[in-house]
């Protein structure tokens, strides 16, 4: 696998999740699996092997020396590129300044080096890349060694996590990344008169894939596609919708290590003391019985902040409390910032990015909300499931895959109307504690766990090479 981000190593969000707990998955059930990283300043290459020197990888006239090194997670190699000049930054994709300008090579480098890595070190059959930082390796595989015997016979898989992140540069790139312009072509790389990498990764793969049946089918449509679902429907018999599980060894209400109590679905009486410390944790009052609504995410118009914006008068005269926890567009920071100001008994807010905090916010919160414009899976709403937190989602992408009526509340109209007319469904049946508590069972005892998932790639993988 080629990816930008995994967990623990590096991490923005479910992409890191995904290439955590995937390649375990799949190890377990035999199949052989190595993972391919940039090594960014937040991963230390103390405990890691150094396994090739000085590497030179030629983008066109520019040559890239890189040192690659491995260290093993759960059983699984990943090697890092390493290249300071790159990758040593502080952030993975840019700074407060913006995206990084060199990004298409930076990510470049990367893909050649995973092309380097299956020729040296890890013989691999089928390269599964994510998104469109790794969509190069099939563009430079197949356009570039076509006729190179390492390569003969190497399938490619192209994982979309996110559609609405193409990997959209100006024609001039392809020199800087060592690629001609005959790629300029409609029906290759161009995209409204720029270059477009994943629809590269698109048309040079062997299979598509994204990471729910509903967003496979959402985005082969106008509305969801972003310019690419004439591609998709074209290609529709390769696009595979396999969802994304949720990793239980991190999010687990009975072992997780951030919690001072644990709970099950048999015995849910440590949820109480998660909410009591999530609160303090807030600073918002312990007293009353008010639901805790919980909020993890980054603040972008596509997880449905406009919707939330446009219902927060009425939400907070509502007799419940907000534990929200993200970072984003200044829009929505200053959104929470100030509903946490003007009412700091209801609404606590943090604007960062906090791993331990969100494992309080799902075990302290009562409700999950994630009325998402899409979704391609959503993992939190799964993490909700697990720890009795009851999503209340817009019917999209994952959303729809993963809550039914048995666990959760999910509407379909994207409008602040239905949000409310569904929060308050969600908040009358809380009332209910019988009723809630055997919702919140139903969700807890349901299992996305990533074995299901990794069993489908496995088939993918085995179909391909036959
Ligand atoms: P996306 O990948 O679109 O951001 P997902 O729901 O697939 O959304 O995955 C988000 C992941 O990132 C989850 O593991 C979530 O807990 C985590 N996450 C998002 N924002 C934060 C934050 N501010 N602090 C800690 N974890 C966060």
């Amino acid at each position: 696998m080629v990816a930008s981000e995994a967990a623990p190593f590096a991490k923005t969000g479910g992409l890191a999740d995904v290439l955590g707990a995937l390649p375990a998955a799949l190890r377990a059930q035999g199949n052989e699996i190595a993972v391919v990283l940039p090594r960014y300043r937040s991963i230390a290459l103390a405990e890691a092997e150094r396994v090739f020197d000085d590497l030179t990888i030629w983008l066109g006239k520019s040559s890239y020396r890189v040192n690659l090194y491995r260290k093993v997670e759960r059983g699984v190699p990943y090697y890092f590129v390493d290249m300071p000049a790159l990758f040593d930054r502080t952030g993975l994709y840019g700074d407060s300044s913006g995206d990084y300008p060199d990004n298409p090579v930076r990510f470049g480098v990367l893909c050649r080096a995973a092309l380097a890595i299956v020729r040296h070190l890890f013989r691999a059959q089928v390269i599964h890349c994510h998104d469109w930082q790794a969509a190069l390796t099939p563009v430079y595989a197949r356009h570039l060694f076509a006729t190179d015997p390492t390569f003969y016979g190497l399938k490619f898989v192209i994982t979309i996590h996110n559609l609405g992140y193409q990997g959209i540069f100006p024609a001039t790139v392809l020199e800087d990344i060592g690629l001609d312009k005959s790629l300029v072509k409609p029906s290759l790389l161009e995209f409204f008169g720029k270059i477009n990498l994943l629809k590269g990764a698109m048309v040079f793969s062997d299979a598509i894939s994204t990471v729910s049946p509903t967003y496979a089918r959402e985005i082969q449509t106008e509305e969801l596609g972003f310019g690419l679902d004439g591609l998709l429907r074209q290609r529709a018999n390769m696009v595979h919708g396999i969802l994304n599980g949720g990793d239980y060894r991190e999010w687990n209400p009975q072992t997780d290590r951030y919690l001072s109590s644990h709970y099950s679905a048999e015995e849910l009486d440590g949820k109480a003391a998660c909410k009591h410390d999530l609160l303090a944790e807030f600073g918002l009052p312990q007293e009353g019985g008010a639901p805790v609504i919980g909020i993890i995410s980054r603040f972008v118009n596509q997880k449905g902040f406009d919707l939330i914006a446009e219902i927060a008068p009425e939400l907070v005269a509502e007799d419940v409390k907000l534990a929200v926890l993200g970072t984003g567009e200044p829009q929505y920071e200053n959104l929470f910032r100030e509903l946490a100001a003007a009412h700091p008994a209801k609404v606590g807010v943090r604007i960062a990015y906090d791993n331990r905090l969100a494992h309080l916010i799902e075990a302290g919160s009562d409700l999950f909300l994630m009325p998402s414009m899409y979704e391609p899976c959503g993992l939190n709403q799964i993490y909700s499931l697990r720890y009795g937190t009851v999503p209340v989602v817009r019917a999209t992408g994952g959303l729809d895959d993963t809550i039914d009526e048995s666990t959760g509340f999910k509407f379909r109209d994207y409008s602040g109307a239905a949000l409310k007319e569904t929060l308050h469904q969600a908040l009358d049946a809380y009332k209910d504690r019988q009723e809630w508590t055997e919702r919140m069972r139903t969700g807890m005892r349901k299992d996305f766990s990533w074995d299901a998932s990794a069993a489908e790639y496995a088939r993918l993988y085995s179909r391909l090479t036959g």
